[in-house]
């Protein structure tokens, strides 16, 4: 009797802290996104240093926090590159951080880590922590697993055609031990029939987040893609204008849609429940 009273306050706890381990996102500035799970965290497009005078910066007491190690930037895992562009990515900042934080991955494209190599030899060991995805329009995913931490890659045009065709714009899916996927896609352009052809990639693993640049929100065939193709359960659209700070309200109005627009920002990623498909 004693021991089914025992186990019954122990089920209780357990149902009652069940959520206490909440994954979260936090917005650090235009694509820079910090996404965690209990011992997992992951960041995304943070280590850039030029706004183009139009998109935030990373605040600089978040950035000390990062390249410190320091809480709530602390026990990172792995940190992601979408593209070469320089309000994603920027060579010395990432290689500080990198060698600062020696317990971190980086999964990026080939051509990023190809512009990381330029600065280090190739017998350092910083090279074995940089996964370079080389990757082409219409290729199909390539996938890694690290640490408990899934990582699903397709390339996505870069938004404004030709002339951007030489920049590979990679979109990463990644999940967090069992729970959650997230999907960060960059500065990928709208185009329904490319994210069309790309649906058994999309249909292959539920989404519970995902980032879309905010142009996504701006036309229709955008809205179409995220919510016939993507699917994801939340979608939060990044690389809003600086000048979108302190307005978020008006701004998502506008949208038809959640954005983050102020750093520092931060949302809970809603638990699947098990009517969830
Ligand atoms: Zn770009
Ligand atoms: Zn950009």
């Amino acid at each position: 009797m004693v021991y089914r009273f025992v186990w019954i306050l122990i089920l209780g706890l357990s149902l009652s802290t069940g959520h206490a381990n909440e994954a979260g996102s936090e917005y650090l500035g235009n694509e820079g996104v910090m996404v965690s799970h209990g011992k997992w965290k992951v960041l995304f497009d943070t280590f850039y240093l030029d706004g183009m005078n139009l998109y935030a910066l990373v605040a600089p007491q978040t950035r000390a926090q990062l390249m410190a190690g320091e809480r709530p930037y602390d026990g990172v895992d792995a940190i992601f590159v979408s593209h070469i562009h320089d309000d994603h990515f920027n060579a010395s900042e990432t290689l500080a951080y990198l060698r600062s934080q020696p317990d971190v991955s980086l999964f990026a494209p080939k051509q990023v880590v190809d512009a990381l190599s330029q600065s280090i030899n190739s017998d350092d060991p910083l090279t074995e922590r940089m996964v370079g995805f080389e990757l082409r329009p219409g290729d199909a995913a390539q996938s890694i697993s690290r640490g408990g931490i899934l990582v699903e890659a397709v390339n996505i045009p870069h938004a404004g055609g030709e002339r951007m065709a030489q920049i590979s714009n990679l979109a990463f899916r990644v999940t967090l031990g069992k729970w959650p996927t997230v999907l960060h896609l960059g500065d990928a352009g709208v185009d329904g029939a490319y994210f069309e052809s790309l649906q058994p990639h999309w249909d292959a693993r539920l989404t519970d987040i995902a980032f879309p640049p905010y142009w996504f929100f701006l036309q229709e065939e955008g809205h179409k893609v995220l919510s016939q193709k993507i699917q994801a359960l939340q979608t939060i659209g990044i690389h809003v204008p600086a000048s979108a700070a302190g307005n978020g309200a008006s701004w998502r109005q506008k949208a038809r849609g959640d954005l983050y627009t102020d750093p520092g920002e931060r949302r809970n990623i809603p638990y699947r429940n098990k009517k969830t498909p």
